[in-house]
């Protein structure tokens, strides 16, 4: 064969891809099972590169050259299994085959395994970007043996974005660690999202401005230190309106987010690691809540809204307008932290050994993440490989300390007035939780050993301590 790399699957993302593939001289392999989305890549963007269209999976298979690289992107779940398990019988010895959908890591790890033992190399790859990203340069997280990256990793950095000249795609470590990643990225992604949506509602109802007002106030913040691609986009959400009823866009849109299950695996998986993600958590939930239409119209029955209308005294505005700023990246840099204790976490359950700080660095550019502030945790990573936590590292201690005032402004406004914030009022809530001398778990603690003898650990010794509650209330060491 004399192709250097194939891609299976050519809906949106895999035809996308494809074409990057072949832009940046790669000789790239194309294969759909309905042979229709082949021949239409081949028609409409053939002039672009090399493609070498095969009808049969044998075919497209026989038309790489070995050691070969498979690009499977298919439907996640079942459609990547039926693909795989089509796939290998095929193929040779040290062939790779990548996945780059959206896999559960856990599917991942399991899949490496099979195809490990079958000598053939397996690499979970997360790609974010969508479509567009696809085409023109995404965020490539690719897990995978060290072998594996040797051999595609110059193809992957020469297809991502680049920021400063540094591609975003490095090897994230073995088997599941891509798909991990690129979990908790969209879990951040939620929280991020659910944190912009909280200070947009809290401009709407403090100040009573229109969303093309508060389009504006988003452009001015993305020029600060809160330039990101999702701030950029909100900017160009509030501002449009709806060409049918000449009403804004966002008061045509169902108030009902919908989710594909990404967020939903983050939390789970961090609730099994013991890692409180709470910003991401809120915002998974939140987006539940809006779901629930028919409870929403029973509570909005019985209750009311409850909202106070522009509560912001004129003289105020601008202080307000900057709290929420603060408040909004205060709450942001604690998504962050949050994200990126879970990575550590789940390097450490699984061995992975990924480094935080070349993690930020493939997040700059490409990815929905993708923010200015990413350069300001690859420096915290880089000068501190083992920092306890993002908070701590200078740079972000200050931000959240200068900001804590407009912080608990914000979300006692929020809460006075009836507005919900539950990313911003959890974030302030585990900042404060987190620099405690001493916490109420001590009370917890002898609750559990009270009810159920599940003993404590003293402050001034070492072991483990039951008192006896029922009886004369002396301690016994257990
Ligand atoms: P879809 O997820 O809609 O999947 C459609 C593709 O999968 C088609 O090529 C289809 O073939 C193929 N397929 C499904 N089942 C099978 C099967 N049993 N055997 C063979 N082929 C099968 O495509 P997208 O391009 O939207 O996404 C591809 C992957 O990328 C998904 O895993 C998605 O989660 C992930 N992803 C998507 C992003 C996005 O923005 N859309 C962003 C990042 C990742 P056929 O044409 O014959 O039906």
């Amino acid at each position: 064969g004399s192709a250097n790399i194939g891609v299976t699957g050519l809906a949106v993302m895999g035809r996308n891809l494809a074409r990057n593939l072949a832009r940046h001289g790669h000789q790239v392999a194309v294969h759909n099972r309905t042979n229709a989305r082949t021949q239409s890549l081949v028609e409409d963007h053939g002039d672009e590169g090399t493609f070498v269209p095969s009808e049969s999976l044998e075919d497209f298979v026989d038309s790489l050259q070995k050691p070969r690289v498979v690009i499977v992107m298919v439907k996640a779940g079942p459609g990547t299994d039926a693909v795989i398990d089509e796939l290998v019988p095929l193929l040779e010895e040290g062939d790779i085959v990548v996945d780059t959908g959206n896999a559960h890591f856990a599917d991942t790890r399991r899949r490496e395994e099979a195809l490990k033992t079958k000598g053939l190399h397996f690499v979970g790859c997360g790609v974010s970007g969508g479509e567009e990203g696809a085409l023109l340069g995404p965020s490539i997280m690719p897990g995978g043996s060290k072998w594996a990256y040797d051999r595609l990793g110059p193809i992957f950095e020469s297809i991502a974005a680049q920021v400063d000249g540094t591609p975003c795609c490095t090897h994230v470590g073995p088997d599941g660690a891509g798909h991990f990643v690129k979990m908790v990225h969209n879990g951040i992604e939620y929280a991020d999202m659910q944190l912009i949506a909280e200070a947009y509602d809290l401009l709407r109802q403090g100040l009573g401005a229109t969303p093309a007002q508060i389009a504006d106030i988003f452009r001015t913040w993305n020029e600060g230190d809160l330039e990101s691609f999702l701030i950029e986009i909100t900017v160009d959400v509030l501002s449009h309106i709806d060409e049918r009823t000449g009403k804004p866009f966002v008061d045509i849109v169902q108030d009902q987010a919908e989710q594909k299950g990404t967020g939903r695996w983050t939390v789970q998986n961090a609730l099994e690691l013991g890692v409180p993600i709470t910003g991401i958590a809120e915002a998974t939930f939140a987006r539940s809540l809006s779901g629930h239409a028919a409870q929403r119209a029973a509570a909005g029955e019985a209750f009311g809204s409850g909202v106070t209308d522009g509560w912001v005294a004129d003289g105020d505005r601008d202080a307000f307008v900057e709290d929420v700023r603060r408040a909004l990246y205060a709450s942001k840099v604690v998504a962050y932290a949050q994200g990126f204790d879970h990575i550590a976490a789940g390097s450490e359950e699984f061995g992975w050994d990924i480094d935080r700080g070349k993690t930020a660095t493939i997040w700059r550019g490409g990815c929905i993440i993708r923010a200015r502030f990413l350069d300001r945790i690859r420096e915290a990573y880089d000068d501190q490989p083992k920092l306890e936590s993002l908070l701590v590292a200078p740079y972000f201690a200050e931000a959240v300390s200068n900001g804590s005032d407009a912080w608990r402004r914000v979300v006692s406004a929020a809460a006075l007035n009836g507005v919900a914030t539950p990313a911003f009022s959890s974030s302030l809530a585990y900042y404060d939780g987190l620099r405690r001398d001493r916490l109420p778990a001590s009370l917890i603690q002898g609750l559990r050993d009270l009810f159920g003898a599940h003993t404590y650990r003293r402050v001034d010794a070492g072991g483990s301590f039951h008192t006896l509650w029922a009886g004369d209330k002396s301690e016994i060491q257990s």
